[in-house]
């Protein structure tokens, strides 16, 4: 059979078995491979690289869709020397994905605009381009989402527990009710030592008991949070505020301390 008709029989076959990928480079890489006089097992590798590469990219963006994330940084976007308090090797450590692989948490505390979100979204997308699955929630949609979703609750708990890495995001803004208290209480507990948290928050430890109704709750809940995890406390100015700040339309909001 003549060349062309067996290489358009392949691409058919190829698209069939959906290798699309393979299909559209067949002919550059065939005709490359005969132009170098490439070895069948070379030519056969370069097909399925392409292939794969392209599956990862496509698997890369539908978790990047179902992660919810509410904008795409990362931390070659974060100026370090803003921050002084965020340490680089720290944030290096965490990059590594160490703590997914060994379901440990990660909490971001600290005032408004210092870089708590901006740190979780850029765990995120590491934690998404390596492979993995996320879900990313502020405190107020998790509790929305669990006491008023359509879906039966174990279905909408599912989708809490079920990726490697759940974000909770604005921990502490508001003050929780009981029924929020024990929502809160129960993805916690559930993913302990199943799967990441990564949690940002205004509050300090020590101020958590005001959020929760009962002292107890706080404290059974900070337990298994902290049980294996890292906390990252920023101290610093708002990076929102900063040209505000230096053109002298804000005052520090800050009480000042010590000195
Ligand atoms: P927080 O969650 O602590 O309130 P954000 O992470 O939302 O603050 O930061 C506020 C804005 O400032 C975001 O757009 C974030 O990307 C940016 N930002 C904060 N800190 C830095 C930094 N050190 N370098 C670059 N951008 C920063
Ligand atoms: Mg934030």
């Amino acid at each position: 059979m003549a060349p062309a008709l067996v290489e358009e029989r392949v691409r058919l076959g190829l698209e069939r078995l959906r290798l699309g990928r393979m299909a559209e480079v067949l002919s550059p890489v065939c005709e490359e491979a005969s132009r170098e006089s490439v070895s069948y097992l070379d030519f056969l590798d370069q097909l399925l690289e392409a292939e794969q590469t392209a599956r990862f990219e496509r698997n890369v963006e539908v978790r990047t869709r179902l992660a919810r994330l509410p904008y795409h940084k990362t931390m070659a976007d974060f100026d370090y020397s803003f921050q002084p308090s965020v340490d680089k090797k720290q944030i290096a450590e965490l990059l590594t994905l160490r703590f997914i692989e060994n379901r440990e948490n990660v909490l971001l505390l600290g005032p408004p605009g210092v870089g708590k979100s901006h740190i979780a979204v850029a765990l995120a997308v590491e934690t998404i381009a390596k492979g993995y699955s996320v879900y990313f929630v502020t405190m107020q949609h998790l509790i929305d989402y669990l006491s008023e979703g359509s879906e039966p609750a174990t279905a909408r708990m599912r989708v809490l527990l079920r990726p490697k890495l759940l974000v909770i995001d604005e921990v502490g803004y508001l003050p929780l009710d009981r029924q929020a208290a024990n929502w809160f209480f129960e993805v916690v507990s559930r993913r302990y030592e199943k799967g990441s948290i990564v949690l940002t928050s205004n509050k300090s430890y020590g101020d958590w008991a005001t959020l929760f109704p009962e002292v107890a709750l706080a404290s059974a809940i900070l337990d298994r949070l902290l049980h294996h995890s890292t906390t990252i406390n920023i101290r610093g100015d708002s990076y929102r505020l900063k040209d505000k700040r230096r053109a002298g339309l804000v005052q520090r909001l800050e009480p000042a301390h010590g000195s």
